[in-house]
């Protein structure tokens, strides 16, 4: 297929890195002339905007930080519907609201085209290794549509229902990993303020019924995953400042739907703080940094603090 891809970071480059090798045909766009470059070393066609990425493709896929860029890629004069010819489907994997999901929908239709919502799980190792979750919203057969494409790059293609059920299914499942996150973090630094050694407690948690992504995968503590993030200096995973987001958008949910957050209105705070502190960037596995005593808060010694000694979106 012919495929316009917008959106490079952390997520969208190794997506589309993983459409070529499917063989897929990927023109591309990004803000940034360097996550181009390196797409377009690996075979994609660089687009000068949003409009030539989608100019003549079957399928167009958006990855940005949140709805505020979806919209200015879909709406500008350069943008998306500027370029699109009709009939084409619009696959946004961006974790955003689901009222903007509905409202990008309808004017999708408006413009002849279909708008699928396909947030993704599964982190930038997912990403990697084509192994993402994608949680699809629209009508079965917009569902049935997008599936040969998406299982590019992903193992697990889940209908969850109508437009804007895919970011639904995305909200409830970050809030429960940004509560786990601090309660690792939590308990890793009790640990290690109590003299046990990461590692051997790191391990026991992991085969006891502590266990969870946060620790088995994406450990907070650096030394103790040494793929994750926290052992690279927080860098290239899920940045603080997108948990904060994405904790944002379950909190604004919950008040609409009168439903209580009690741990998801408090470790939004404490992404919050990392990111008052200048640690927005960082990953947010960072979030141990407000547990651990000074001078153990980084492998290098670095604290992030400043917000320079990291870099993970
Ligand atoms: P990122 O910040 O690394 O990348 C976003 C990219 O979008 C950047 O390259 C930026 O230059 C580009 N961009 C911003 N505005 C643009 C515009 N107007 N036109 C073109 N490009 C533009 O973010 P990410 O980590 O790749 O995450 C992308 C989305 O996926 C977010 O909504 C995030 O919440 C979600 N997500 C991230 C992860 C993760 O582990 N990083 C996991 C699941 C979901």
């Amino acid at each position: 297929m012919k495929i316009g891809f917008i959106g490079l970071g952390n997520m969208g480059a190794p997506m589309a890195l993983n459409l070529l090798k499917a063989g897929h045909a990927v023109n591309v766009f990004d803000l940034s002339a360097q996550v181009v470059q390196a797409l377009v070393d690996a075979g994609a066609k660089a687009a000068g905007s949003p409009k030539a990425a989608v100019t003549d493709v079957e399928c167009v896929i958006t990855m940005l930080p949140a709805a505020a860029h979806v919209r200015s890629v879909l709406s500008a004069d350069d943008g998306v519907f500027a370029g699109i010819a009709k009939g084409v489907t619009i696959i946004d994997s961006s974790t955003i609201d689901p009222a903007s999901v509905k409202a990008f929908a309808e004017l999708a239709v408006q413009h002849g085209n279909t708008f699928v919502d396909a947030p993704v799980s599964g982190g930038t190792g997912g990403a990697a290794a084509g192994t993402l979750t994608f949680m699809v919203g629209g009508s079965a057969d917009a569902y049935e549509q997008v599936k040969p494409v998406l299982s590019a790059m992903g193992k697990n293609i889940v209908h969850c229902g109508d437009t804007g059920t895919g970011q639904v299914a995305k909200i409830c499942n970050n809030l429960v990993l940004g509560i786990t996150m601090a309660g690792v973090a939590e308990a890793m630094s009790l640990g290690e303020a109590l003299g046990i050694d990461s590692k051997v407690l790191g391990g026991i948690i992991n085969t006891s019924t502590g266990r969870c992504w946060s620790s088995d995968t994406y450990n907070p503590m650096p030394g103790v995953i040494e793929t994750a993030p926290s052992t690279r200096g927080y860098t290239g995973g899920f940045g603080t400042d997108l948990m904060l987001k994405d904790l944002g958008l379950a909190t604004d949910a919950a008040k609409f739907a009168r439903q209580p957050v009690y741990l998801g209105a408090l470790a939004q705070q404490l992404y919050q703080t990392m990111s008052t502190k200048g640690a927005g960037r960082l990953d947010f596995s960072a979030v141990i940094k407000l547990y651990r005593k000074d001078g153990k808060d980084g492998k290098d010694g670095k604290d992030g603090k400043d917000g320079k000694d990291g870099d993970a979106s």
